[in-house]
């Protein structure tokens, strides 16, 4: 049970202005290491809804209309203004989400590298030009803004993902409405001010919090053309319904259940050291993690054996004291989600090699921690393969063959990222053609994309054709008009035959 110890309410951020919510609505922003209530943040009623995006389109006609230049120049001031804020935003993050300091600053730099890549967008925003398509007639295109862009990020990256979004649709000449997790809403307000503060007109980004109401309301406003979503698959299947059902343009990147293929010839203390950090690092809490291995004929003994030395030597605790490598799960109510899957691998005949369950924290009571975990000889029918927990558990299944291992990866529902350990050529590239999976590491065992490529997976994992940032971004933010034109000299004859270039 969460303990009352605030008084502070997070405001919502439109046209450049703090602004109380008026809605009877709120929710509680805790400490997830402690259980304490830190703020409150109030739920945007489709009124303020309207109001937040009205704000952004009028500020639109006037940002798309600044060359792509300056408006990359402001994104310079912001990358320069959120590297010098990002110890603050690390510490708003390791409050309110629980993942360690470093494991938060590291997360800031990831968005840091995307206001970096928009800053070189105005390369991407050319357009291609042919000269004498016909007889004096000349073709090129345009790259234009789409106007209200939305976008709705999840709990768990609360810098990174926004950014993500917000720099590439704003150097695109969009402007935009962020609803951020309402679980922890404070970095977003942080960012904000900063982009104020790096010369961004009023209107253009603009902050609001809510839970299904206000994107609801999102969704289907007719002012509003493009939504991009990350968030858990159930939700992401229904915003992309919703959203392309009212006309908008939608990327909703969905959870994940990632596999990490360990075949007998690999580097197998290095493999352990890598899924270490893959499966526990951020409690579990990332769309990437490993959650799955699939450790093939004589690895399995091995991996596990080296894998429960290590997962049993972690540091458990909150993630602002140096010691600590692994922080507490985000709401009390995840952590009791995230221990009924524990109590559920057991029950279905799973070997539990670690239970985090009734993990021991100094200092710790009231915070919503769990231990490292790990199942052994777990089959693919069982809920803990089946499901996404989203916590710090990790099953081992065992396969004879790499084909048999290829084949689970790939009958899996998600396909986010991947990853195989092996010493051999010919098997990594085999993975690489063959695996059903968006983003794929080889010896790397969280293979997210930097900035100047795109991040999304296949499958469940997203639902639309576009992923975020890199070309994609650039792609799903603008849209491309053609333009024919000739001047003729003298006026033409008549025709009403289907124009040809002649
Ligand atoms: P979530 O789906 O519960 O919430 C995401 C966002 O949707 C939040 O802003 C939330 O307020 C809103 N929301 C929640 N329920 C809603 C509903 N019924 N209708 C409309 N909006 C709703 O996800 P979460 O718990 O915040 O985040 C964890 C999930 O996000 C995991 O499944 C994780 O794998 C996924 N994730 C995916 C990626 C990716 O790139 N694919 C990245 C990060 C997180």
């Amino acid at each position: 049970m969460a303990t009352e110890t605030s008084t502070i309410t997070v405001p919502f951020w439109i046209n450049g202005r703090e602004t109380s919510g008026s809605g009877s609505r709120t929710g509680e922003v805790t400490n997830s290491a402690t259980g304490e209530i830190v703020k409150h943040v109030p739920f945007a009623t489709p009124a303020e809804v309207d109001t937040a995006v009205k704000a952004a389109r009028a500020a639109w006609p006037g940002w798309r209309a600044i060359t792509p230049l300056r408006r990359a120049r402001i994104l310079m001031k912001v990358r320069d203004l959120v590297d010098e804020h990002k110890n603050e935003l690390a510490e708003l993050i390791t409050i309110e989400h629980g993942k360690t300091l470093p494991d938060a600053l590291g997360s800031t730099q990831r968005g840091l590298e995307v206001i970096e890549f928009a800053t070189g967008i105005p390369h991407l925003l050319k357009g291609e030009h042919s000269d004498n398509v016909g007889s004096d007639v000349d073709s090129h295109t345009l790259k234009q803004s789409l106007g209200v862009c939305v976008g709705i990020t999840p709990f768990n990256f609360p810098v990174m993902v926004p950014m993500w979004m917000v720099p590439v649709a704003l150097a695109c000449g969009n402007t935009f409405v962020l609803k951020p997790s309402e679980k922890d809403p404070s970095a977003s307000m942080l960012l904000a001010r900063l982009f104020q503060e790096a010369g961004l007109p009023d209107g253009v980004l603009n902050v609001i919090h809510g839970d299904k109401e206000a994107v609801d309301a999102l969704l289907v406003h007719p002012d509003v053309t493009a939504v991009s979503f990350v968030g858990s698959t159930p939700v992401a299947r229904y915003v992309y319904e919703t959203a392309t059902n009212a006309g908008k343009r939608v990327q909703a990147l969905g959870g994940a259940k990632n596999h990490a293929v360990v075949l007998p010839d690999a580097d197998l203390d290095g493999a352990a050291d890598a899924l270490i950090g893959a499966a526990y690092g951020s409690a579990g809490e990332r769309c990437m993690a490993i959650s799955a291995v699939v450790a093939v004929g004589e690895a399995g003994d091995a991996i596990v054996a080296k894998l429960k030395e290590r997962a049993s030597a972690l540091t458990v605790g909150p993630g602002n004291r140096p010691e600590v490598e692994m922080g507490p799960l985000i709401t009390a109510e995840h952590l009791a989600k995230v221990t009924g899957y524990i109590d559920s691998g057991s029950r279905e005949g799973a070997s539990v090699v670690l239970d985090g369950r009734n993990v021991h924290v100094e200092g710790g009571d009231g915070g919503y921690f769990v231990g490292p975990t790990l199942f052994d000889h777990v089959k693919p029918e069982m809920t803990i393969y089946q499901d996404e927990i989203f916590g710090p558990v990790l099953v081992v299944v065992r396969t004879d063959t790499y084909s048999q291992a290829i084949d689970l990866v790939n009958k899996n529902a998600y396909g986010n990222g991947t990853a195989v350990f092996t010493q051999s050529g010919s098997a990594a590239r085999r993975f690489e053609h063959e695996i059903e999976v968006g983003m794929v590491g080889i010896n790397v065992p969280i293979p997210v994309p930097m900035a100047f490529f795109s991040f999304g997976g296949w499958k469940d994992s997203l639902f639309g054709d576009l992923h975020v940032h890199g070309i994609e971004g650039v792609k799903f933010y603008t849209r491309t008009k053609v333009i024919t034109k000739r001047w003729p000299d003298a006026p033409e004859a008549v025709s009403l035959t289907m124009p040809t270039m002649k």
